[in-house]
C-alpha cells in the first residue's frame, strides 16, 4: 500500500511546474517530482503532501524532553512526528526519521486530527508537540490538530529548525503557543556546508514568532570545532540579547557522531559547562545543558 496524499498549501504554478514556498528552499517541482523534504509531491499538477495523517512516531513525553523548561513545567506532552526534513544536516541526530523512507505506508496507519487530540486527552497531556522530524513540512496536518487542540483547551508546541517561509509561518504559528527553535550554528557558512540551508531565514522566523507572542526557547547542538568558537558563540548571544532578551531560555546540548558526519568527537561535558558559565556571566538567566 502506498500512502494517500492530501492537498498541500503554499504553492503556485509556474508554467508546467509547481513552486512550493512553505520553506525558503522554494522547490520547483515538475510532474511526479518530490520536494527536497521528501514529503511533498507534484501530483497531477497540484501540490500534495505525504505527511497529512501519517505520523510515524507517537509518544507521551515530559515537556522538558522537547526541551521546554519554562512552558507548562512538570506536565506531559503528547508528541507526534512524521518523516522527512527540509534541511540536510550531515550530523543529523534523528536521521531515521528525517531521511527515512516511509512512502510504502507499511507498519503505521492513518490518524485523523481528532484522533490525535483525543489520544492526548486520554493520556492526560496538557499540550501536543509537533516534533521528532521537522514539523514545518507537515504543517497542514499540525494546523488542523492545533485548532482542535485549542478548542479542547490544550496548548500546542513546535520543535523546529525554524527554516520556514515567513508568510506560511504567520498562519502556522497563529495556532502554536510555544516553540523550541534549533539555531544550529551562528554562521551562514555553517548552514551552507553542514546543513544545506541558510541561517538568515531562521533568525527572521524567530523574530517573527516572538512578535506574534509565541513562547520561545532556543537550542544549540554544540559540535566541537564547528560551532563552538568564542566568536560564533558571542555572535549568537549578541543576537539573542538584542532581539529576544536575556530572559530567553537557552539550551546547549551535546552532540554525538551520527549519520554522515564523524569529523568531531562527542561534545565533552566540560565544554558545555564552559559555555553555560560564559552565557551566565553575560547575564543570561536560563541556560540549560542537554544530553549529558
Ligand atoms: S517544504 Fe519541502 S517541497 Fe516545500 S520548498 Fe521546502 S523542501 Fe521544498
Amino acid at each position: 500500500m502506498t500512502l494517500q496524499t492530501h492537498p498541500a498549501k503554499w504553492w503556485v504554478r509556474e508554467k508546467e511546474s509547481i513552486r512550493c514556498f512553505l520553506c525558503p528552499r522554494h522547490c520547483l517541482l515538475s510532474e511526479g517530482k518530490i520536494g527536497y523534504c521528501g514529503a511533498r509531491v507534484n501530483s497531477g499538477g497540484e501540490l500534495r503532501t505525504y505527511s497529512y495523517g501519517w505520523p510515524v512516531a507517537i509518544q507521551v513525553d515530559p515537556i522538558e524532553k522537547k526541551p521546554l523548561y519554562h512552558f507548562l513545567p512538570g506536565t506531559k506532552i503528547f508528541s507526534i512526528g512524521t518523516f522527512g526534513c527540509n534541511l540536510g544536516c550531515v550530523f543529523c541526530q534523528n536521521y531515521s526519521l528525517s531521511r527515512g523512507k516511509y512512502l510504502s505506508g507499511q507498519d503505521y496507519r492513518f490518524f485523523e486530527p481528532s484522533e490525535i487530540v483525543a489520544l492526548a486527552e486520554q493520556h492526560r497531556c496538557e499540550s501536543i508537540a509537533f516534533t521528532y522530524n521537522e514539523p514545518t513540512i507537515f504543517a497542514e496536518y499540525a494546523m488542523e490538530i492545533a485548532a482542535l487542540a485549542h478548542a479542547k483547551g490544550l496548548k500546542t508546541v513546535f520543535v523546529s529548525n525554524g527554516f520556514t517561509g515567513l508568510e506560511p509561518a504567520k498562519e502556522i504559528y497563529s495556532l502554536i503557543d510555544a516553540a523550541n527553535i534549533d539555531v544550529k550554528g551562528f554562521s551562514e557558512e555553517f548552514y551552507r556546508t553542514l546543513c544545506g540551508g541558510s541561517l538568515q531565514p531562521v533568525l527572521e522566523l524567530v523574530e517573527l514568532i516572538r512578535k506574534m507572542g509565541v513562547h520561545i526557547e532556543l537550542t544549540n547542538l554544540v559540535i566541537p570545532g564547528k560551532n563552538d568558537s568564542d566568536e560564533m558563540l558571542d555572535a549568537y548571544l549578541d543576537w539573542v540579547e538584542n532581539k529576544l532578551g536575556l530572559e530567553t531560555p537557552l539550551h546547549f546540548s551535546a552532540y554525538h557522531p551520527d549519520f554522515q558526519y564523524n569529523d568531531s568527537p562527542p561534545t565533552p561535558p566540560e565544554l558545555l559547562r564552559k559555555i553555560r558559565a560564559h552565557a551566565q556571566a553575560r547575564g543570561f538567566v536560563h541556560v540549560h545543558l542537554g544530553n549529558i
